[in-house]
């Protein structure tokens, strides 16, 4: 093994050396893993890291002990970070020609080869190395290309062209080591997630030249689709042919009709390159795709690196590799990152194709889908009714647009954060969302959008949302299909058997609960019922209710929409075949189910036969200043009893009906925006007499239980107090965050990101659980009421209960489980089985 003397971190990769990943970096680890595996890896040498510094330093080690070692041969210089993502300088080749090298191979191979691999070195050093004008060294090999190429180096530098390999080494390395220190290379490696001061190590090794007698040439070759991890060699051939090598012709790997391959004129070596393949895969614990080079019908691997690969292979690629007993169930889930998850759920763009950008928001919900701009939850609707898809643009979105929401493939609105309507709504349904695209202006009355460019979109322009990157796309993008198949399955089936928090599904309609099912929730955390009052039949009874003057007239209403409550509960309670269902009663406030404009407001009128005028003083009264602090939530519940009551009633009468078909039913009834006991209190004694004269009346005996949702900092205080008549408390994140910060979830998206990009705030704390404040109120919450009583059931299903960092601030608090939109229930069910491990 070679030490040399002055630096003493330069090492020969042997099987044994002192070869160390945190020093030498990835590049010069993984060779020495191929070389103790046997693979025919030509002679390496690694500088460590501190070695690398002290040349950007100025520095030199003895680099003609190195070019000794390399004695008449060519060596490459590659780059060994700490990770392959990390990058680093490009790769140098042929260091070491010169003018004598070049006599000896043009005798040998041929003056067109020696030429070609001369002028290659000469531009590629000149470039890189000298830093001189590319414009003086893009020649293509030709009889004079090679002497102009040196004569302008040497008028550029005034000296010859270095003839000493040693010279050239100590050059090569000095600008790599440099490279690496410039500030372009800091940014782009701290984008992949580097730290900023991270080593780097650089390997030379000896050069495999593709040169015969017989097949000679250069590829790469992995047995595994990157895209979808299925088993399929795939990689290139460069040929090199043997009468000119100066030319070259690509080679398919396997035997393909179409044209020469690697199989038919090498069998014996692609068979060894498969071997090589499998044994990587067996001992390296990982599918690797190798670089090799053929040279005088000989294989060498120069370098193999992990096969890239997209987030659907890499599920498909870890559990194949815990069946084949490589790696461990536990490491197979592990390797997989809970988000990327996201991108199997959803259809995708494929990041392969063009995209033209025309705005950017913010990604409220993933995937992607393209369609015709509509600017109205009606036209979205006629849309759909045509068969057309469409994308629902919206300064933001309110509770009315729910239809056009389910009408359009996508949503965009200018305003809006992370929790605000549209984005809530949209991940709960799947749909690809943006929000908070303030590049955008829209401009309702000429139907159009004008983008920061001043490019002018108008109703019916075909866009694609990306809502996985937050980026509007202009026309329609080529898009990947989403993959829920039998790797994915047996990844999170694993997960499944080692988290100890569970995950249920927020969900408010039959198609909602239908996912949840499909993505293995364990029940529904949260069935927000408002939603189940927008479709147009029983939004004009709610109006109708809401018109009532007095209580019998409300109860009139209200009989009519009980009916319809019952079958949507035993819809869910069918779907959901005995798994928990959580419904929460009436939240919002109720100015949310009336008209805004004026045709509105006159076809209420219309409909309930009351003067135009009457119908706008009413909704004028309606209007509260701060509607999110106003008469919503249980306050409504108890200042409108009857609601209340209405859809207990539906809920015990759907159990009822449940379980003479056969299933055993105990439903959860959560009371929202609760702030003190007595309201609790209040609600349980009418819940608990709903229950009784449903019993008296079916002659049907069920249990049901009674909790509260923790969406006010008071609520959390007073946990100990409120659970004394709650079975559950379920932390309603959102609304909590919105209340500790004082921030309005609906206009944070405004500042958020300002606020993040300065530092402000870490994250934006409507999607990472703030675990410093509102996490402190969740810590005093769950204590204080388990403490009252300790048979408590604790939740969150706020956003977060989908967000990995905030399922681990939960589980380590004891929650039972997290409820989130049914699309991220498979990232709810990786990520907290990793913390469990
Ligand atoms: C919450 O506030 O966290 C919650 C789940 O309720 P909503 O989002 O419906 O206000
Ligand atoms: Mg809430």
């Amino acid at each position: 093994m070679l030490k040399v003397a002055k630096f003493p971190q330069i090492t020969e990769i042997t099987p044994t050396a002192a070869i160390d990943r945190a020093r030498h970096g990835w590049r010069a680890k993984c060779l020495q893993r191929l070389i103790r595996l046997d693979l025919p890896v030509p002679r390496t040498v690694a500088l460590d890291c501190e070695s690398v510094r002290a040349i950007a330093a100025g520095q030199m080690p003895d680099v003609d002990a190195i070019a000794a070692m390399f004695e008449g041969e060519l060596v490459s210089v590659r780059p060994s970070p700490g990770e392959p993502e990390w990058g680093g300088p490009n790769t140098v080749l042929s260091v070491g020609m010169n003018a004598r090298m070049h006599e000896l191979l043009a005798r040998e191979h041929g003056q067109a080869f020696a030429d070609a691999l001369y002028l290659g070195f000469v531009q590629s050093y000149a470039i890189h190395v000298a830093r001189l004008d590319p414009d003086l060294f893009t020649a293509e090999p030709s009889p004079t290309a090679l002497a102009a190429a040196l004569a302008a180096y040497e008028a550029e530098m005034d000296e010859e062209f270095p003839q000493s390999p040693a010279r050239q080494l100590s050059e090569v390395l000095r600008s790599m080591a440099r490279a690496w220190e410039g500030t372009s290379a800091r940014l782009l490696r701290q984008a992949k997630g580097a730290p900023a001061d991270a080593p780097l190590g650089l390997v030379v090794q000896r050069m495999a030249l593709a040169v015969g007698p017989g097949v000679a040439g250069t590829g790469t070759i992995q047995m595994v689709d990157s895209a979808s991890g299925a088993p399929q060699i795939t990689g290139r051939f460069v040929a090199v042919d043997p009468d000119d090598p100066r030319e070259t012709r690509p080679y398919y790997l396997v035997r393909d009709p179409r044209g020469p391959s690697l199989e038919d004129v090498a069998p014996d070596l692609f068979a060894q390159l498969q071997d090589h393949c499998r044994i990587c895969r067996a001992r390296l614990r990982e599918e690797m795709q190798i670089e090799f080079a053929i040279e005088r019908g000989e294989l060498r691997v120069i370098d193999a690196v992990r096969v890239t690969r997209s987030p659907r292979a890499a599920v498909r690629i870890a559990v194949s590799l815990a069946r084949d007993g490589i790696i461990s169930r536990d490491e197979a889930i592990m390797r997989i990152p809970p988000q990327s998850l996201s991108e199997l759920l959803h259809r995708q763009v494929d990041p392969r194709a063009p995209r033209e950008v025309v705005a950017r928001g913010i990604g409220a919900s993933p995937g992607a889908a393209a369609g015709r701009i509509v600017f109205t939850a009606a036209d979205a609707q006629a849309a759909a009714a045509r068969d057309e898809a469409c994308i629902l643009v919206r300064r933001e979105t309110s509770p009315e647009d729910i239809r056009g929401m389910h009408a359009a493939v996508a949503v965009l609105t200018e305003r809006g954060g992370m929790t605000s309507h549209a984005a809530v709504i949209a991940r709960g349904l799947g749909l690809p969302c943006i929000v908070g695209a303030s590049e955008l202006e829209i401009d309702l009355r000429d139907r159009r959008i004008v983008t920061r460019t001043g490019r002018v979109l108008r109703e019916g322009d075909t866009v694609t949302v990306d809502g996985t990157s937050g980026e509007v796309l202009g026309g329609q993008a080529q898009m990947l299909e989403p993959a829920l198949d039998e790797w994915f399955r047996t990844l999170l089936d694993w997960a499944d058997s080692v988290r100890d928090i569970g995950v249920r599904a927020n969900a408010d309609t039959p198609a909602d609960a239908r996912t949840a099912r499909m993505f293995d929730a364990e029940g529904i955390g949260l069935c927000r019922t408002e939603h189940m009052f927008f479709d147009q039949d029983r939004l004009t009874v709610m109006r109708e209710m809401i018109f009532a003057d007095t209580a019998a007239d409300r109860k009139v209403a209200l009989d009519r929409l009980l009916p319809m409550q019952r079958e949507d509960f035993i819809a869910l309670f069918d779907i959901m075949a005995g798994l928990p269902v959580c419904i929460r009663l009436l939240d919002p406030p109720l100015h949310e189910f009336l008209p805004q404009d004026r045709d509105g407001m006159r076809e209420l009128a219309e409909s309930l036969d009351r003067p135009l005028s009457e119908v706008m003083r009413r909704v004028e009264a309606l209007s509260e200043f701060n509607p999110m602090l106003g008469l919503r939530g249980v306050r409504l519940g108890l200042i409108y009893p009857e609601i209340y009551e209405m859809q207990a009633r539906a809920i015990f009468e759907a159990t009822v009906e449940t379980a003479r078909r056969g299933a055993a039913v105990v439903p959860e009834i959560m009371i929202p925006l609760v702030s003190a006991r007595r309201e609790v209190e209040l609600v349980r004694t009418r819940v608990d007499s709903v229950a009784a004269e449903v019993r008296n009346a079916s002659g049907v005996d069920f249990d049901y239980r009674l909790g509260v949702m923790v969406e006010t900092p008071r609520a959390a205080l007073r946990a100990g107090d409120i659970a004394q008549h709650a079975s559950f408390l379920s932390f309603g994140t959102n609304d909590l965050t919105q209340m500790t910060y004082g921030l309005s979830r609906d206009d944070a998206g405004r500042f958020m990101a300002e606020y993040v990009q300065q530092g402000i705030f870490p994250e934006d704390p409507f999607h990472i659980l703030d675990k410093d404040g509102v996490g402190e109120l969740l810590t005093i919450g769950a204590a204080r009421g388990r403490q009252a009583r300790p048979d408590l059931t604790l939740s969150v299903c706020g956003e977060h209960g989908g967000n990995p960092q905030s399922i681990e601030i939960c589980r380590r608090m004891g929650f039972d489980y997290v409820s989130c939109s049914p699309f991220r229930v498979p990232i709810a069910r990786l990520a907290a089985a990793q913390f469990a491990l």
